[in-house]
């Protein structure tokens, strides 16, 4: 006999996903209509102005792809990358590896600038790279490094990208929403995101934006892109605005209306009060830890608010802690992972996570479950 599924209430203080809005929840149960409905055609442009809203950017190659953010990873780098292509890519953690992974499937090189996890990108070491690669077509980097709570200065690596004409291509997976990011005025070229971090939506859906000069690259390519689910060229002609829609794929209408409705909240708090709203908390929550005698594995100038890696003390078992947390408070944290596993905690204060109720019930949750 089947048995319908009901999930435990937890609280969502880890990595992602965040704890979701019970208006983004509602939103998801609203009768199911056609994709090509004349009404689901007005929510897919109202949901690409709250998107170039969300990146600060007027590109109208701005969507969501109709999957998790590894997939707007995977489409940013099939359109833009071709047989023989160089990328710089900067890796300071997990993510900067899978954009290796990307660029060598795409038949590219890729020109690794590495930095230890824990640490953000240096551009002097990407300025190196990018003398000595004068054939680079792009530079990929991580905005917000979730495996590591390291913010890397990405105004800074796209400026350095340009004077070398090389694209600037962003993740943007855990950043969007949490801290200050502007597409347009950073001139950032391609960037990716994820709707389960800071923007408190289900999981599952990749915002992804494309300038009119990366625009440019994929309309003039030498190949075709060689996914055809991910093929911007096709992607534009269903999500392109005041022409006739062609179908492409269906999309999941229901998550599409709790993305409207995450991005409608964060329109509502503003895009400058929801980056201030997570560093406040995260003040907090650091001023609680340190009170506690824990320390923060990130250096203060290089911190993500909405993720805190905090170092595990000598002697606590890491995972014990972890498990604790979560069958005596129903509450989720992160850990370490590669070079940091067993050595540091990943606390999670995005979108609708990141308040005051999250912090205190967290600092009461350690001081209970610590030796
Ligand atoms: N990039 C970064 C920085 C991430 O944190 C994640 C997920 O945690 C991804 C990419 C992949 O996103 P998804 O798990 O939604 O496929």
């Amino acid at each position: 006999m089947t048995k319908t599924f009901y999930p435990p209430h937890r609280v969502l203080m880890g990595p992602g996903p965040s704890d979701v809005s019970p208006r983004v929840l509602e939103a998801l149960g609203r009768p199911t209509i056609g994709h090509l409905d004349p009404a689901f055609i007005g929510l897919m442009d109202d949901i690409k102005r709250l998107l170039q809203y969300a990146f600060q950017t007027e590109n109208e190659l701005t969507l969501p792809v109709s999957a998790p953010g590894s997939a707007g990873m995977e489409a940013v780098f099939v359109n833009l990358v071709q047989a023989g292509d160089k990328v710089i890519v900067c890796q300071n953690g997990a993510f900067g590896g899978r954009m290796k992974e990307n660029v060598e499937r795409c038949g590219g090189t890729a020109v690794m600038v590495s930095s230890e996890w824990g640490a953000a990108v240096d551009p002097g070491k990407v300025e190196e790279a990018l003398l000595a690669n004068p054939d680079a077509v792009a530079v990929a980097f991580v905005h917000a490094e979730t495996s590591t709570g390291v913010r890397s200065d990405a105004k800074s690596l796209a400026a350095l990208a340009h004077q070398h004409d090389c694209l600037a291509i962003v993740d943007a997976v855990t950043s969007l929403g949490g801290i200050e990011l502007k597409v347009d005025e950073w001139e950032i070229d391609a960037i990716y995101s994820g709707t389960q971090k800071c923007l408190s939506c289900v999981p599952g859906i990749s915002p992804v934006s494309f300038s009119p000069r990366a625009v440019e690259r994929i309309k003039s390519r030498r190949e075709r892109v060689q996914s055809w689910f991910l093929d911007m060229n096709l992607i534009m002609d269903y999500w392109g605005s005041g022409q006739k829609r062609s179908y492409h794929h269906t999309a999941p209408v229901n998550a599409m209306y709790a993305l409207h409705e995450a991005l409608s909240i964060l329109e509502e708090e503003g895009l400058e009060q929801s980056w201030a709203r997570h560093a406040q908390h995260h003040h907090t929550l650091v001023e609680g830890l340190e009170a506690m005698g824990l320390q923060m594995a990130v250096a203060k100038e290089s911190r993500l608010p909405q993720l805190n890696a905090v170092k595990v003390p000598e002697g606590v078992d890491e995972t014990a802690i972890r498990n604790a947390l979560l069958s005596d408070w129903n509450l989720e944290i992160g850990a370490g992972l590669g070079p940091l596993a067993g050595q540091i905690w990943r606390i999670g204060l995005m979108g609708h996570s990141a308040d005051a109720t999250h912090v205190r019930l967290l600092m009461a949750a350690l001081q209970d479950v610590l030796p």
